[in-house]
């Protein structure tokens, strides 16, 4: 019997896409820093990650080797300059290459309010829509989350982009000045073509989604 319920959920796992590792440096200091930020944000002193939610991203430039060097550099980002510098777990490029950057039981910055919970996804690209438009950025963004989503047993709702931070559940962010700090990219109403198409992938896999995300009110 369990070797039958063991077969079965094998048969329900979305096959694991092709991922390019490439770490960048996150030694004992950034790990330190993180669990600093960690403290002072959310309450806990740990940089180690038990991921419940995936973010999704656009990063604003044309090139992984941009990101990749802003994410390698461990220092104050250029916006709310604070320490560890600023990282995502995964970069997609445009021609659908998934490259790793830092284990997924590590916590990087890459949404306030949301790091101590959520893996985050960059797709290399100047908007969600170029993105969007880009089919084998798409096909690659779709399999590494669905893939994901059975991994760590992430529900469909908890599949967010950055510009839906402030009104996901698990957001918290305990420095007051932060509270209502987000960034443009995906859009909730990008979002949801994008679940649409991530729940018709997941299911097609054999995986059990759970109703998709609603927004709650923020307050900001
Ligand atoms: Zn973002």
């Amino acid at each position: 019997m369990i070797a039958l319920a063991l077969a079965a959920l094998a048969l329900a796992a979305p096959p694991k896409p092709h991922i390019v590792w490439k770490p960048i440096p996150y030694g004992a200091t950034r790990r330190a820093e993180m669990a600093a930020y960690s403290e002072k944000h959310y309450g806990v002193h740990s940089w180690v990650l038990h991921p419940r939610a995936i973010v999704e991203h656009v990063t604003a430039t044309n090139s992984f080797s941009s990101v990749y060097n802003t994410f390698a550099a461990d220092v104050p980002d250029s916006e709310l300059h604070e320490l560890p510098g600023t990282c995502a777990h995964f970069v997609i490029d445009r021609d659908g290459t998934v490259y790793q950057l830092v284990p997924l039981n590590v916590m990087c910055r890459h949404t306030v309010g949301l790091n101590w919970v959520a893996i985050g996804i960059e797709h290399v690209g100047l908007s969600d829509a170029e993105v969007m438009q880009d089919a084998a950025q798409m096909r690659s963004s779709l399999a590494l989350t669905a893939w994901l989503m059975w991994r760590y047993s992430i529900p469909l709702a908890n599949v967010i982009g950055h510009n839906e931070s402030l009104t996901s559940p698990l957001h918290k962010e305990l420095y007051a000045p932060w509270r209502c700090q987000t960034h443009a990219d995906w859009q909730h109403a990008d979002m949801v073509v994008y679940r649409a198409k991530l729940a018709a992938l997941a299911r097609s896999d054999g995986l059990t989604v759970g109703p998709t995300f609603r927004p709650r009110p923020s307050g900001c």
